[in-house]
C-alpha cells in the first residue's frame, strides 16, 4: 500500500535513551517499557521488536486489547503486564499466556481466581496500593483482606508485584503529595510484610519520579515517555540539567514524521490560497501541496501558523489546513521539486521541527500529541 506520509523510528535514538535510563535506574532494577497508547504513537508492532532487539524484555500496557497487539509482536520469552483494564472475557486469555495483571479491587481478583482455577494455571498479579493518587488501588482498610485472599489461594494466584503510581512527579507543585505517597507506600509494604507477604517486585516509579525522586526506583520501574526521547515536562528537563550540569539534551527523539511534495504551483499577487480568504498572496508566489491534513493529525489550528522543513529550511503553512492537504510557501526555495522530502516533525539537515511546536503551538502535552498520531500511518525503523 502507498501512503501519503510515514513515521520513522530511530534505532540509534532509542539505544541512546535506553542507555540513559539504565544509567539512572542502576544495573539491578528491572526496566519495564511502557507501550500504552500504541507505544506513545510509535506503533506497538514496530516499536516492541526494536526495543526487544536492544535488550528490553518487559513491557507494560494499559489494557487487554493493547496487550493483544504486544503479544502478537513479541518473542516468547518477553514478559507483558497489563496495568489497567481487562474485561472479564480477556482474563482467561491473559492467564493462558502468562500476562501479568494489576488487581485493584476484589471483584477483579475473584474473577481472576475463577479463571485461573478453570485453566488450572497460576495467574500473575500485581497488587495496586492506594497511596494518594485516588484513581485505582486497594485502600489500607482492605489490604489485609486482599493479602490473605491471595495467600489462601496461592496455588492459583501468584503475587508478583506490589505497586503504586504517583500523582504527577513532573511538577514540583506536587512535591508534598509525592513525598506522602512514598511514605504511605512503605508503610503499606511493612504492613504486608508483617503478615508474611513479600512480593518479588516492588515498583512505583514512572519517568519523572525515577529522575526526581530516586528513592522511588525499587525492584522495577515502568518508564514510558523518556525512552521515546521526551521529557515528562519542561520542568523535569530544567531540573535534571541543573542538577546534573548537562549542557545539551541527553535524550534523543525517536520519532519523526515525513511526507513529500505532491504538487507545485505559481500564484499571482492578490490571489487567495485554499478555502476562504484567510491567506492572500502579497506577491507572486510559488506554493507546494503536501498530502497531509487534519485527518492525519496535522491540526487545523496550525492554519497559517505551522512550519515544515523542505531542503533543510523552514517553510510556512499558508491558508487553512485541509482534511488531507496543507499548502506551504516555497517562493524563495530554489530547486524544490515534486517528490522532495518534507519533514513535519523531526530533523532535516541542521534544522528541526519539534513535536511541541507542531502540537498546535499550544500547551498540549507531548504525551497527547504523540498518541494522537494515527495508527494507520506506516512506521518504519531507520538507523
Ligand atoms: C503511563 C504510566 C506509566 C509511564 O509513565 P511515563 O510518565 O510515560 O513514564 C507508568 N505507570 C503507569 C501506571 C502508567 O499509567
Amino acid at each position: 500500500m502507498h501512503h501519503a506520509s510515514r513515521i520513522e523510528i530511530s534505532e540509534s535514538a532509542l539505544k541512546n535513551n535506553l542507555r540513559f535510563i539504565r544509567k539512572s535506574i542502576g544495573a539491578q532494577t528491572k526496566f519495564s517499557s511502557v507501550i500504552k497508547g500504541n507505544a506513545y504513537g510509535h506503533g506497538i508492532s514496530t516499536y516492541l521488536p526494536l526495543a526487544e532487539r536492544l535488550g528490553v524484555n518487559h513491557f507494560s500496557v494499559f489494557s487487554a486489547d493493547e496487550a493483544w497487539y504486544a503479544f502478537e509482536a513479541k518473542k516468547e520469552s518477553t514478559e507483558l503486564m497489563i496495568m489497567g483494564m481487562v474485561e472479564d472475557e480477556a482474563i482467561d486469555w491473559a492467564i493462558a499466556n502468562d500476562i501479568s495483571l494489576y488487581i485493584f479491587d476484589f471483584e477483579r481478583t475473584e474473577a481472576v481466581l475463577t479463571a485461573a482455577k478453570k485453566r488450572n494455571k497460576k495467574a500473575r498479579l500485581h497488587l495496586e496500593i492506594e497511596t494518594g493518587l485516588h484513581r485505582t488501588g486497594f485502600d489500607q482498610k482492605h489490604l489485609r483482606k486482599i493479602a490473605r485472599f491471595i495467600d489462601a489461594n496461592k496455588d492459583y494466584l501468584e503475587l508478583e508485584g506490589v505497586c503504586t503510581h504517583y500523582a504527577g512527579g513532573e511538577s514540583i507543585g506536587n512535591y508534598h503529595r509525592i513525598m506522602s505517597q512514598i511514605k504511605t507506600y512503605h508503610e503499606r509494604l511493612d504492613e504486608l510484610k508483617k503478615i508474611g507477604v513479600a512480593p518479588k517486585f516492588r515498583h512505583t516509579a514512572c519517568s519523572a519520579p525515577s529522575l526526581r525522586y530516586p528513592e522511588t526506583i525499587m525492584d522495577m520501574v515502568r518508564i514510558g515517555i523518556l525512552q521515546y526521547g521526551f521529557w515528562p515536562s519542561r520542568e523535569t528537563y530544567i531540573d535534571y540539567s541543573v542538577n546534573h550540569n548537562v549542557k545539551s539534551d541527553p535524550l534523543k527523539r525517536v520519532i519523526s514524521w515525513k511526507s513529500t511534495i505532491m504538487s507545485l504551483k505559481d500564484v499571482s499577487v492578490g490571489q487567495y490560497v485554499s478555502y476562504g480568504t484567510s491567506f492572500q498572496a502579497s506577491r507572486d508566489m510559488c506554493i507546494a501541496t503536501i498530502p497531509v491534513g487534519y485527518c492525519h493529525g496535522f491540526s487545523r489550528s496550525l492554519s497559517n501558523l505551522g512550519r515544515v522543513l523542505v531542503g533543510g529550511r523552514r517553510a510556512s503553512v499558508i491558508g487553512l489546513v485541509n482534511m488531507n492537504m496543507i499548502i506551504i510557501d516555497v517562493t524563495n526555495f530554489k530547486d524544490v521539486k515534486k517528490g522532495d522530502e518534507v519533514v513535519l516533525v523531526g530533523k532535516q539537515k541542521s534544522n528541526s521541527i519539534s513535536l511541541s511546536s507542531f502540537s498546535d503551538l499550544s500547551n498540549k502535552l507531548n504525551y497527547e500529541s504523540l498518541v494522537r498520531l494515527p495508527k494507520d500511518i506506516p512506521r518504519v525503523v531507520v538507523s
